[in-house]
């Protein structure tokens, strides 16, 4: 199938073109024709699987075959601050042709510009709804003409308490209008939303709480306080060009971002008390390959559309298999291929057995053969590194010689040819890697590691990652089959402000 039978405008078509996208993702071939029908609907999918052109190529045609007047004619509402500036990113690109013109809503900088684009008549609105009810308090803000709403990633919204808000800006606006709501999974609370707020829809369900087939998982078990250790021994011995990392809290992913910058690559953090600039500045970094490790909290892995991530790390265990699934979605990305380790202590078990339910099998145990496992404690701050080596990007099969995590020890690998100081980069990579399912034992599972020098790809000195057997009492920590059963894990998040 391709775009053709929707019968987009011409403008549109060609934005779809450009983009690259040749066959709709199954959201996009089921949702786009309700979508363009007027229907409201109910989308229940997984980040990653092209939802935001799913809402965004519809709107815009709709908005295409009415002439504009200057007013707001569509609103998006959805939880984060980096999601709202991807589906605005979204909307560029499609609405590139067209005179159709976006503005984003959300807290954190200021609020003059809003104010501008909002009395302007902005045809779409990206909002996140707790900033855009300021401005709604402050009448800054015209509903009349609002034709189509997209509540997008509810479950999301409802998590960070955003629901009552949600349901203050609905009720400000038209009742004839199109709702197109989207959620990855669908908690009572917003099955709730979704009989109040929209009217007969449609409903559209697309490999709900699966991961995608294209991300490769794997736990790492380890001794809690060897974590830091095993994280950096994984960047070295990984052929990683953009590693994604989370943490369970800000304060950890700020020092963990400067113990992995201390071991020799750049890294930054991304999290909700960074400020927008620094946000987008980590963001703009990472995608750009001069950051090689982004280490972000739950907030920040919602909706991030970074295409290249190779891979994702947890180096907290999230605390539900809704977000491991939200996680990995950072990876394997429409049809791409990517790798999603977790670092696993004994305290996991029962989040470890919950992950792989959700999954659907039981995730492979690994081992890095030349990690000191035995070690007794780590301090608490990785040792200072040489003056004239700390700003030196170490290459891939390279990784930081020195000043590395207490008692981790070096893997004794070849160290590459001496021409490698460059941050390797390799450009996205195409779906080549078969499901999850048929991929080859883990020990022959390694991709040629390229390193790019005066834009040649060429190949550089690296040693596979040598897989071993776990020492017995990490195999206990994490064997999900002796684990007693529990409850499922409780929703445990505070309300925040978008
Ligand atoms: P989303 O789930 O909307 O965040 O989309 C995930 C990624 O898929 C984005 O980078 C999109 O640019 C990309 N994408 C969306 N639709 C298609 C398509 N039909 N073909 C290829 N890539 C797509």
């Amino acid at each position: 199938m391709t775009f053709e039978p929707f019968q987009l405008d011409p403008a549109l078509m060609r934005a779809v073109s450009d983009a690259g996208y040749t066959i709709p993702t199954p959201i996009q071939g089921d949702a786009i024709p309700v979508a363009l029908s007027g229907a409201d609907l109910v989308g229940t999918a997984q980040t990653g699987t092209g939802k935001t052109a799913a809402f965004v190529l519809p709107i815009l045609q709709h908005l295409l075959s009415k002439p504009s007047q200057g007013k707001t004619r569509a609103l998006i509402v959805c939880p984060t601050r980096e999601l709202a500036e991807q589906i605005h990113e979204s909307i560029r690109t499609l609405a590139k042709h067209t005179r159709i013109r976006s503005n984003t809503v959300y807290g954190g900088v200021s609020m003059g510009f809003q104010t501008r684009a909002l009395r302007d008549g902005t045809d779409i609105i990206v909002a996140c709804p707790g900033r855009l009810l300021d401005h709604v308090n402050q009448g800054n803000v015209d509903f009349r003409n609002v034709k189509h709403l997209v509540l997008d990633e509810a479950d999301r919204m409802f998590d960070m308490g955003f629901l009552p808000q949600v349901r203050k800006v609905v009720a400000l606006l038209p009742k004839q209008r199109q709702t197109l709501l989207f959620s990855a999974t669908m908690p009572r609370e917003v099955e709730e939303l979704a009989r109040e707020v929209l009217q007969k829809p449609e409903r559209i369900n697309i490999g709900v709480q699966k991961p995608a087939t294209t991300v490769m998982h794997a736990l790492y078990p380890v001794e809690p306080h060897l974590k830091a250790q095993l994280l950096v021994a994984l960047i070295k011995h990984t052929d990683a060009y953009a590693m994604l990392v989370f943490t369970r809290t800000k304060h950890r992913a700020d020092k963990l971002a400067r113990a992995i910058e201390k071991a020799g690559f750049p890294s930054a953090a991304l999290h909700g008390d960074r400020s927008q600039g620094q946000r987008q500045r980590a963001l703009d970094d990472f995608k750009r390959g001069k950051l090689q490790v982004l280490v972000a909290t739950d907030i920040a892995s919602r909706g991030l559309d970074i295409e290249t991530v190779s891979h994702v790390i947890n180096y907290d265990v999230p605390a539900t298999p809704d977000d491991y699934i939200h996680r990995i979605g950072r990876t394997g990305r429409a049809e791409r291929t990517g790798d999603a380790f977790t670092l696993v202590t004994h305290e996991d078990r029962d989040l470890v057995r919950d992950i792989e339910r959700a999954v659907g099998k039981p995730i492979e145990r690994r081992k890095l053969d030349d990690f000191d496992y035995g070690a007794k404690s780590a301090p608490a701050e990785p040792r200072p590194e040489p003056a004239n080596q700390v700003n030196r990007r170490p290459a891939i099969g390279q990784g930081a010689t020195s000043g590395g995590f207490g008692r981790g020890r070096s893997s004794g690998r070849p160290q590459g040819n001496g021409r490698n100081d460059r941050l390797p980069m390799r450009p996205p990579q195409p779906a080549t890697r078969p499901a999850s399912d048929e991929r080859p034992a883990a020990s022959n599972d390694r991709r040629e590691p390229v390193a790019m020098q005066s834009g040649e790809l060429r190949p550089v000195g690296i040693q596979p990652i040598k897989l071993g057997k776990l020492p017995e009492h990490l195999r206990e920590h994490t064997d999900s089959s002796r684990s007693p059963s529990r409850p499922n894990n409780p929703r445990r998040r505070r309300p925040q402000r978008g």
